[in-house]
């Protein structure tokens, strides 16, 4: 099987709750890859990219997920890396989608470009003790289940696979930071289409 080098690039959409983590996350990106025979450089976008304010929702105090991603494909789409790299933007935000109370993340895997929210990540969101190794766990799961989505997977029923859907922080700390065996495969099948 041929090993694929894919580009991933973290976009940092706040410093705080971000930067501190893109060294380890980027590590954990890679060796999750590996498994399923993907080698991937990742490239942690040097400035902050602030989201605009249009995709604030003043009554809801949250950003709107579709919007923020129409944000980040726009600013990408200018120095054509749009379709070319992954490109997921990473804030300490909390967002939302319409029909849902919140999101931890959304994927737009057409434009290869996502984004993921970390206020719920958390711990002291929940009136529980600050946990950085909690958190960066957290963090993890929700990259690479949207990285998950980017690559072509779609939600999993597997509670312990990364793709399952997180309705709740119980349950995004119920499932692993890897793909069960089932999502591993259509992965590899996907990539010996390509
Ligand atoms: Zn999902
Ligand atoms: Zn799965």
């Amino acid at each position: 099987m041929s090993n694929r080098i894919i580009q991933i690039i973290l976009v940092p959409l706040t410093s705080y709750g971000v930067l501190e983590f893109t060294d380890n996350l980027s590590n954990y990106i890679r060796d999750i890859l590996t498994t399923v025979g993907i080698s991937v450089d990742t490239i942690v976008w040097p400035d902050v990219i602030k989201p605009t304010m249009k995709c604030f929702n003043w009554e809801r105090v949250q950003y709107h997920a579709a919007c923020i991603i129409e944000n980040i494909k726009g600013i990408f789409q200018l120095i054509g890396l749009v379709g070319k790299s992954y490109i997921i933007g990473i804030g300490y935000l909390d967002g939302f989608e319409y029909g849902l109370n919140f999101v931890f993340g959304e994927a737009d895997p057409q434009s290869r470009v996502a984004v993921v929210f970390t206020k719920r990540l958390k711990p002291e969101f929940y009136g529980e003790p600050i946990n950085y190794n909690l958190y960066f766990e957290r963090l993890v799961k929700e990259v690479i289940h949207e990285l998950g989505h980017l690559l072509g997977l779609q939600h999993c029923l597997n509670t312990r696979c990364v793709m399952k859907f997180s309705n709740s922080i119980i349950e995004v700390d119920e499932k692993d930071f890897t793909f069960c065996e089932n999502c591993k495969a259509i992965l590899r099948s996907k990539l010996s289409q390509d």
